[in-house]
């Protein structure tokens, strides 16, 4: 029987107090894994309440002690890693592999998590003035929250809970509702660490749910992950209401490809960023701009690797490519399919009506590549969050650095080429926050801030790395004198 999930408030599992619960399926087999609360405000209220009540004792509980805990919750996750990166799968879609791949990348914030002691510490200065020292002491802030996507579910999550708590603050966690049971999941072990009361929450629901954490006075600042739509909104309200806010959003993700390029090596690399997790990333690679002759050779070679690619449901060892998340997900992607066509765009590849046999009501799109997109149209422009690849081309370098900056984001770029004029170049003069120079996917390790500009982030201080240290945290100048 489909499991009805509850939250975890203050070191239970209680009901919400939700009338609506709406069904988690399993977008390859739909089979209704599970039914996800509308949670309430009463729900959010409760958890802060949990929260607020948690935070003091935790606060003073010693940072090396705080630190112990990432050390068992890494030991009892790895425990349970295939049991996560299964429900991975199911709820979302993707493949075993890269289900396993998202957890492991989820561990390593909890390994950076536990270097917190030697980043938390501070600076200070002797004799700033006669018998006078300055020093400033970096403190728990409070109840933190992160609203995150249905995209990486056991990851993204993780990009903030083991930074928040081991700074010593308290934490909410409002998931997705297309993807809330890895976290129930991810909750079950939490709870087996035996963590005071209150230090983690967990919150099932939707937009009411995130609402009141955006509004909610108890909660000092709210860390969002989505597309740009409700990034910006998130900004907005949270900042409204005088709340800390870091919101990353969505993406269209541009590669160039230059002549020098080894474009058989190049096209390996790129169909792992273009397809993988379905296009569900992100960092995907949306479109390739092959730089003057590179173009045909390129379109060539993504056309053969692509239409070779295996796609089926994400447990079968063999397939290469899953499901999309949803039937919604998957009407709105074969729409832009067709609006980008009738926009001019042609067909090299249409991964539009694919059957999968013994899985036929699965909600797969198949890879596809069109070319010919010009500037304006819609797949050069907006985010189709599904495999589909567009080709431009460009005349030279200058070219593919001007079509690269004229998108509304600016989450990543990568450029494929031999010469490190042109990697330097392209480091220099494009305007996003992840560089990948013969990468695909630029996805910065959990040490370094996961960058982000124009409408695919807003706020100042970035998610993981030092960023994440100065977010979580409440700088504090002490100027003493003894007499
Ligand atoms: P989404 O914006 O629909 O939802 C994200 C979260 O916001 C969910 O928890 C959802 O319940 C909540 N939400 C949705 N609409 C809301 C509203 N109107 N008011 C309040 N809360 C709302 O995103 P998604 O479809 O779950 O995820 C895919 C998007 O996330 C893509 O755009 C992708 O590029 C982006 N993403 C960005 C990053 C990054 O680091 N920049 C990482 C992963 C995913």
């Amino acid at each position: 029987m489909a499991k009805k999930l509850k939250n975890y408030v203050g070191g239970e599992w209680v009901d919400s107090s939700a009338s609506v619960y709406t069904p988690v399926i399993n977008p390859a087999t739909c089979e209704v894994l599970g039914e996800c609360p509308e949670s309430t405000y009463a729900d959010v209220d409760a958890a802060v309440k949990a929260a607020q009540a948690g935070f003091e004792e935790w606060r003073s509980t010693p940072i090396l002690s705080r630190t112990q805990y990432m050390f068992r919750f890494k030991t009892l996750l790895e425990e349970r890693f295939e049991d996560v990166a299964k429900m991975v799968v199911e709820e979302n879609g993707k493949t075993r592999d890269e289900a396993r791949g998202e957890v492991r990348r989820g561990i390593e914030s909890i390994d950076f998590a536990t270097s917190i002691p030697v980043l938390m510490r501070s600076d200070g200065l002797e004799d700033v003035a006669s018998g006078i020292d300055e020093t400033t002491l970096r403190q728990p802030a409070g109840v933190f929250a992160a609203i995150t996507p249905f995209n990486f579910p056991a990851m993204v999550p993780l990009w903030f809970l083991p930074t928040a708590i081991v700074c010593g603050n308290t934490f909410i966690l409002k998931p997705s509702p297309q993807t809330p049971i890895s976290m129930d999941l991810m909750y079950e072990i939490l709870h087996d660490l035996d963590l005071p009361e209150g230090v983690v929450n967990l919150i099932q629901g939707g937009k009411e749910a995130s609402m009141a954490v955006m509004e909610h006075p108890g909660i000092k600042g709210v860390s969002f992950v989505g597309s740009s739509p409700v990034a910006k909104l998130v900004y907005e309200t949270c900042t409204r209401h005088g709340k800390r806010v870091q919101a990353q959003g969505g993406a269209k993700n541009y590669i160039a490809v230059m002549p020098d390029a080894d474009i058989n090596a190049s096209v390996k690399n790129i169909m792992g960023a273009a397809y993988g997790c379905a296009g569900q990333r992100c960092l995907a690679a949306a479109v390739v701009v092959g730089v003057g002759d590179a173009y045909d050779k390129l379109k060539d070679e993504l056309a053969k690797q692509a239409q070779g690619l295996r796609v089926g449901y994400g447990l079968s060892e063999t397939t290469q490519m899953g499901t999309v998340v949803s039937a919604a997900a998957k009407e709105r992607i074969e729409s832009m399919i067709t609006k980008g066509v009738e926009q001019g765009a042609k067909l090299v590849l249409d991964g539009r009506g694919v059957a999968v046999q013994g899985y036929e009501a699965g909600t797969f799109v198949g890879p596809t590549i069109v070319e010919n997109v010009q500037p304006d149209n819609i797949l050069a422009k907006e985010e189709v969050f599904g495999p589909v690849l567009a080709i431009m081309q460009a005349d030279d370098f200058d070219d593919a650095v001007d079509i690269i900056n004229g998108s509304k984001y600016g989450n990543a770029a990568s450029i494929f080429t031999n010469d490190g004029k042109y990697a330097r170049e392209f480091k220099y003069r494009v305007n996003a926050g992840n560089i990948g120079v013969n990468i695909g996917v630029a996805a910065p390790s959990a040490s370094f801030p996961f960058g982000g500009q124009k409408e695919s982030f807003y706020g100042d201080l970035h998610g993981q790395g030092m960023d994440s240290i100065e977010f979580y945290t409440e700088r504090k100048i002490v100027i003493e004198r003894w007499l």
